[in-house]
């Protein structure tokens, strides 16, 4: 049942930038995105077009995208949350958008101000002209294992949410496990519910090593058949939720299991952990991956 190829969506230049205080100039952006591409990674968020003042660390997108290969082969999904993020990122040129909805009422009202059945209404306002125009959509579920406000979510209210994403159009759904807490055989449970509505290859696994389950719980998913997996190198991101914990897991560290257990992937984990390494001393932070720590060119003598 175990895929015989995984592919990996990043999401360090996005998910994991737009969560890290410090934020980066356009040309550090792209050389992220550049040297992730030339690791070998297929798909990679370029961006989110939100507005600048809630998200400065996103803020020209735009520009990030006009300054990349967009017919190279690699995708550059943006995040859109409107539409008037939809027309800007149509104006950049972007050919994939994402759009996320929350599992928990409570969540969605809090960080987009209205419930799930109002965001997912909101939603199929932007993902139908986009579709209608020849973009992709990616669509994320966040909360999916536990919520900060509401603790426990049921497997069935996640499929619900996911079958909402799928009748608007999103050719794949995310499942985010937002603060980290899913555990193997709850996240086998979630899978399980899921699929009995959804097509396993339209799913993605969307972990937080916050709580050191990240591995874990995708190797569960793997063992479901689920063959897409979010990863953010060098763990960028850190957990909104938990000051100095880890937040997404970090993409060397899936590429160093995949490696072990011989699922093909495209990714040279060399190149990834020099690219890790590189943005983490641009960031001023540490790397956040446990495998990149382990081959770390830097030995210290004691
Ligand atoms: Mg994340």
């Amino acid at each position: 049942m175990i895929p015989e190829s995984v592919k990996i969506v990043e999401v360090g230049p996005r998910d994991g930038l737009q969560n890290e205080s410090r934020i980066l100039p356009v040309a550090e952006r792209i050389r992220l995105i550049e040297n992730l591409a030339e690791a070998g990674l297929k798909q990679i968020e370029a961006g989110s077009f939100v507005r600048p003042d809630l998200l400065p660390q996103m803020s020209d997108t735009d520009q990030v995208l006009a300054g990349l290969n967009l017919d190279s082969g690699i995708g550059y999904p943006v995040l859109v949350p409107n539409m008037r993020g939809l027309d800007n990122a149509l104006a950049a040129g972007a050919r994939e958008i994402a759009v996320f909805a929350a599992a928990s009422e409570t969540f969605s009202q809090k960080n987009i101000n209205c419930g799930i059945n109002e965001s997912i209404r909101r939603f199929a306002e932007v993902t139908k002209p986009a579709i209608d125009q020849g973009l992709s959509v990616r669509g994320y579920i966040s909360c999916v294992l536990g919520c900060p406000y509401e603790g426990f979510i049921s497997p069935e209210q996640v499929a619900a949410v996911a079958r909402y994403l799928e009748d608007i159009g999103c050719y794949e759904i995310s499942l985010g496990d937002t603060i980290g807490i899913g555990t193997p055989i709850a996240t086998g449970k979630l899978i399980d519910s899921i699929t009995s509505h959804i097509p396993v290859d339209r799913l993605a696994v969307h972990f937080h090593d916050t709580y050191g389950q990240a591995l874990a719980n995708i190797l569960t998913a793997l063992q479901a058949g689920i063959s897409v997996v979010d990863s953010s190198v060098a763990g960028l991101g850190g957990c909104p939720y938990a000051r100095g914990a880890s937040g997404n897991v970090a993409t060397e560290d899936v590429v160093f299991m995949l490696d072990g257990m011989g699922i093909h992937h495209g990714v040279d984990l060399v190149m990834l952990i020099a690219t890790g390494q590189s943005i983490c001393t641009v960031l001023d932070r540490p790397v956040m991956s446990k495998v990149n720590v382990a081959r770390s060119p830097v030995y210290f003598e004691v």
